[in-house]
């Protein structure tokens, strides 16, 4: 047994030091990054954030609308051959922005055989499992290269530099990193498994940048401001779930409740009429969840427990107010630290640790 006495972090336990700049105004800073890619040698020329593989935020719907904003989006894994391929044919656009997921069975393979041999524009390939240290993901993605020399992989997740160092040499391009902070995942509770997230990301994206590779910061950012610590701690792309839950585009049921709040008026007959107030939520869940199993894999298998939560998220609406809003605070830290573009972000970044980040009194 090892100990490692490193203290590592996660986005909570930094700020971004403030820095003198030339810029002038947040509306001077380029979002957009141009990324070529190691194995696949394709670019991408997008505002590298992306939309995760998860029910309610990863669909068809979200990705026509992240592709229009310039971003991008993975899409879930159950779709139909018939949606697929129907999806990709009508727009092939709609390749550059959106990239089909996929597990590592056998089925998954097959059914990704169909899809390519239907719809041969797609160019992004996200080979998706929770934990990616088995040597069996390793071969997978080995394998995937070997069959598609011409595709963008991603594959993930992991959370050290050795393991990620290894995937970009078995053919991935983009390396997806994050195990157990999502705001919807147990792994941590349930397996004491996990990695502080900035850390984790600092760590890989170093390792990949080293082999030309690019990682992902796959969740764990709640706000705005844990993107924009992300992407200064060196991630290529963000990944986000819960932040772009209960929105339109992730087609989840709207449902509304009523609450008392507290307050009532004073009737003329000396009684008390309560208020109600209306609240409405969709429904979110982690894709390893029992709600997920239920959904998709009739039930959770008796040798497997949950590594996810279900939640009721407040329902927000379009979800291109919510990525503005995103946009906007990004483009503010950028100005905070003088990095004219994005891509600058990270060498204009001095971290400070510190005990707490911000003020909760009227939370
Ligand atoms: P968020 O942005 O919501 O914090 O994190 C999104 C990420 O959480 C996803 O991209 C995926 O990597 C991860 N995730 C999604 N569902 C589950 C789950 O059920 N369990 C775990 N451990 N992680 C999940």
């Amino acid at each position: 047994m090892n100990i490692e006495n490193d203290l590592k972090l996660d986005y909570s336990n930094v700020l971004l030091r403030p820095k003198r700049s030339t810029l002038g105004s947040r509306k001077e800073v380029r979002l957009e990054r141009t990324h070529t890619f190691r194995n696949s040698k394709l670019n991408f020329e997008r505002i590298p954030i992306m939309a995760a593989n998860m029910d309610g935020v990863g669909t068809m719907d979200m990705a026509d609308t992240m592709g229009r904003l310039n971003m991008f989006t993975c899409l879930i894994k159950t779709y139909s051959i018939k949606e697929l391929v129907g999806f990709f044919v009508d727009n092939p656009e709609r390749a550059e922005y959106t990239a089909y997921s996929m597990g590592i069975m056998e089925a998954d393979a097959s059914k990704f055989r169909a899809v390519f041999s239907g719809a041969p524009m797609i160019k992004y390939l996200c080979i998706d499992v929770a934990n990616g240290y088995s040597e069996r993901f390793l071969n997978y993605v080995a394998s995937v290269r070997e069959e598609y020399p011409h595709l963008t992989i991603i594959a993930g997740n992991v959370v050290t530099a050795d393991q990620t160092q290894e995937l970009l040499l078995r053919g991935a391009d983009i390396v997806k990193v994050g195990i157990g902070p999502g705001s919807v995942c147990t792994t941590r509770i349930q397996t004491g498994v996990g990695y502080p997230q900035l850390s984790a990301v600092m760590e890989c994206a170093d390792a990949a940048h080293g082999l030309d590779g690019h990682v992902i910061a796959d969740g764990g950012c709640t706000c705005p401001g844990d993107v924009a610590k992300a992407f200064a701690g060196g991630a290529d792309f963000v990944m986000l779930g819960g932040m772009l839950a209960g929105h339109d585009e992730g087609g989840g049921k709207v449902i509304t409740k009523h609450y008392a709040n507290g307050e009532a008026t004073l009737l003329d007959n000396g009684n008390y009429a309560p208020h109600y107030e209306e609240r409405k939520f969709v429904q979110f869940y982690g894709m390893s969840s029992e709600a997920a199993n239920d959904k998709h894999f009739g039930g959770l298998k008796e040798y497997r427990s949950s590594e996810g939560r279900e939640v009721l998220v407040p329902y927000r609406g379009a979800v291109e107010s919510t990525v503005r809003d995103l946009l906007g605070g990004i483009r503010s830290s950028c100005t905070y630290v003088g990095a004219n573009k994005l891509k600058h972000l990270p060498k204009c970044t001095t971290f400070i640790r510190c005990l707490d980040t911000h003020n909760r009194v009227y939370e």
